[in-house]
């Protein structure tokens, strides 16, 4: 695989595919701003050698459409300030004038375009639209490690107009090596941490990791789908019906496989989705009508910790709960703790996933784990041993 620290970008026009799919609060202020600090190595190489940078990310979850507090442009002060340099935003980016904008600028100059997400045929894996884009540069670097599972037009479709011209950024090169390490150093047992919101985003993974881990711990919103496939009453907690059979076919076949599933014992429930609102503590499985669970209880915390600290490797996907709510956050702050003393104890720890790295900032405990990795659903896809088809574009 071609990696950028032997090429010289004099005269080129780089379009680098970043992941800077950051999360905003509701005045648009990023609340964690890793994944733009990832990619500065790469852009800031590009144009220091001479080059042009033209940057590509997605933001959030658009429907193919303009919505303005997913456009790029609210990312320009954030980056610029970081890069130290001035970023041009191209929001037109399939007009003629953006390519004259790009050709006559001065080089080092660093362009970025509009949210790919925005048109329809990036998550298709359109060619044509991957074609327009590539119109853009004569040179392509990935370096969005978070969407390297996406076959989407600027993720792989893209690269197939760059021939020998294309090659992976510093972030991708930094994460395939954390997570090569991770896969030939598994010392055991191994314990994986699954938690978020929902079920279905993850249920590939789960099945995957059961060839993986001896522990598989489970948590946040998603918890509430298994307890209700297993019988038991989780009031207006967060479920996902049409995925309850599956989520008994997962607890079947953990058995089947030796791997032992934990579930929580115990609820931390919330009259409704707010900080100040009534709480109660209860048995999972009897969530008290008119509440739903935002939170694992004390018990399933100790239960999950036990097995946290017993492991020599973890790996971290997803909060225990509602973290970012103050009276919810307990689980995901324990089991952050728990993650840490082991990791002091010796243990190898990996955490990815937007929102399992900013729990581990809020609590402090980014330089108590062992590594840190910018992509979720790419890291857990690695893991399973799966072809990335953002790596497999650039390898052909
Ligand atoms: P995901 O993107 O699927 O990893 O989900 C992360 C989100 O799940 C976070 O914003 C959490 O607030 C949310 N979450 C965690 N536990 C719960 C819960 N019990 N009920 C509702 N949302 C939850």
């Amino acid at each position: 695989m071609k990696k950028i620290s032997n090429i010289n970008f004099s005269d080129k026009v780089a379009l680098i595919r970043v992941d800077f799919n950051v999360p905003l609060d509701n005045n648009l202020t990023i609340t964690d701003n890793s994944r733009i600090i990832g990619a500065l190595d790469t852009i800031n190489y590009v144009i220091k050698s001479g080059g042009k940078a033209v940057i590509l990310s997605h933001l959030g979850r658009p429907d193919g459409k303009f919505e303005s507090h997913f456009s790029l442009i609210n990312i320009i002060p954030e980056l610029s300030k970081l890069l130290n340099h001035k970023v041009e935003f191209l929001q037109n980016y399939l007009e003629k004038s953006a390519v004259e904008k790009i050709e006559t600028s001065e080089p080092g100059s660093v362009f970025l375009l509009e949210n790919m997400r925005f048109n329809k045929n990036e998550k298709l894996g359109c060619e044509s639209f991957a074609k327009d884009i590539a119109r853009l540069g004569n040179w392509y670097i990935n370096d969005a490690f978070g969407t390297l599972h996406r076959d989407h037009a600027s993720t792989s479709k893209i690269a197939a107009f760059f021939n020998n011209k294309k090659s992976i950024g510093f972030l991708v090169e930094k994460e395939l090596l954390a997570l090569k390490s991770v896969m030939k150093n598994t010392n055991r047992p191994v314990t994986a941490i699954i938690g978020g919101a929902k079920i279905s985003g993850k249920i590939d993974v789960i099945r995957s990791l059961y060839n993986v881990v001896d522990n598989l711990i489970i948590g946040g919103g998603m918890a509430y789908s298994f307890i209700k496939a297993l019988g038991g009453e989780v009031s207006r907690s967060l479920v996902e019906e049409d995925k309850l059979s599956l989520a008994k076919e997962l607890v079947v076949e953990a058995n089947n496989k030796n791997v032992n599933l934990l579930l929580p014992i115990d609820s931390v429930n919330g009259s409704e989705f707010s900080n100040d609102c009534l709480i109660n503590n209860s048995d999972i499985y009897r969530i008290p009508k008119e509440f739903a669970g935002f939170d694992i209880g004390e018990k399933s915390i100790q239960l999950f910790c036990a097995a946290i600290l017993k492991s020599k490797t973890i790996i971290w996907n997803g909060p225990m709960g509602v973290f970012e709510m103050s009276s919810f956050e307990n689980g995901t702050k324990k089991v952050g703790f728990a993650v840490a003393e082991a990791t002091k104890n010796g243990a190898f720890s990996l955490v990815g996933g937007g929102d399992s790295v900013a729990a581990i900032k809020t609590f402090g405990l980014t330089d108590s784990v062992s590594y840190v990795s910018t992509g979720g659903g790419a890291m857990l896809k690695y893991l399973e041993g799966k072809n990335l088809p953002g790596l497999c574009a650039i390898e052909d």
